[in-house]
């Protein structure tokens, strides 16, 4: 029952989460006006705009003029919903569970405007990292310097909420100059930007809800996807340079040859590949707060 009913509530959120995708790179309103075909402009009358369902009964087109209609809109409302499933299951009917869903649906429309035009808009991170704030009050934000640092008094109930406040804000100060530094370093090292203030904004954003270790774990692990996207990318360029040598008449070496299909199609890559960092920010960030305790927790054992 509780499962289902997070599977609904994601439903919802989902849908609002699709317009908020959608309204914001156009600067439209996303209270008004509602929800119309893009195609025709006319407004969706509410039982042709329940998540999922109106998608699969109308299969996928405008009831007016019969206009496609984005598949993406059904994967954002089943995404939300599988997400307050598996956050459900993880935490149950709790504040844990508020915190969490209200986190997702922050990270789930910065995920995709980012990948759509490469933005990470300030009107979600800058609000987004006050509700962080203000929700370290309610959830204890995991383990912190400051918790740390306090020992057992991090348990008193008169302080947790003052400690659990402190490591809200080291989180995203810690996490957000590690990330801007990081930003300068490559700057400095290829004369291109790896990322933009966006990227940092949001991690700030992560910091205040999760704290400093499991925003950290967050870049690591969006670091990673980033590299494995791109590997087969790549793969193909090195194939593409391999045939190339191949009709080539120019002369040369094999390790001038093994050098140009390497190394060659590796700047390449890295040249037309532009990562949307912050779409993997928030996917890694979700991985963090369902299983990233677990994580942290393992590597200190192996350690
Ligand atoms: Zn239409």
């Amino acid at each position: 029952m509780l499962i289902l009913n997070a599977f609904l509530f994601g439903l919802v959120f989902g849908s609002f989460l699709n317009v908020v995708i959608y309204r914001w790179p156009r600067q439209e309103s996303i209270v008004r006006p509602r929800s119309h075909c893009l195609a025709c402009g006319r407004q969706i009358a509410w039982y042709d705009n329940i998540p999922l369902l109106s998608y699969i009964l109308l299969r996928g087109h405008c009831r007016h003029c019969g206009a496609r209609i984005s598949p993406r809109y059904f994967a954002i409302e089943l995404l939300t919903g599988v997400a307050f499933v598996l956050l459900a299951s993880e935490f149950g009917p709790t504040a844990y569970f508020a915190k969490y869903a209200i986190f997702v649906s922050l990270a789930i429309p910065l995920a995709f405007i980012d990948l759509d035009v490469r933005l990470l808009p300030n009107a979600i991170t800058f609000p987004g990292m006050a509700v962080g704030l203000l929700f370290s009050l309610v959830v204890p934000v995991p383990g912190g310097p400051a918790q740390w640092l306090a020992g057992p008094a991090a348990l008193d109930p008169g302080y947790w909420r003052l400690l659990s406040l402190a490591d809200s804000a080291f989180g995203a100060l810690a996490a957000a100059l590690g990330l801007w530094a990081v930003g300068l370093l490559y700057f400095a090292a290829r004369h291109r930007m790896g990322m933009g203030l966006g990227d940092v904004k949001m991690i700030a954003m992560v910091g205040t809800f999760l704290g400093f270790w499991l925003a950290v774990l967050t870049v690591l692990v969006a670091s990673v996807m980033g590299t494995v996207i791109s590997l087969p990318l790549w793969a193909f360029f090195m194939m593409r340079r391999i045939r190339n040598e191949g009709r080539s008449r120019r002369r040369r070496t094999r390790r001038q040859r093994l050098k140009r299909i390497l190394l060659g199609s590796f700047h390449y890559t890295m040249q037309v590949y532009r990562l949307p960092f912050g779409t993997a920010l928030a996917l890694a960030a979700v991985i963090s707060v369902l299983w990233g305790q677990e994580m942290v927790r393992w590597y200190l054992s192996v350690l």
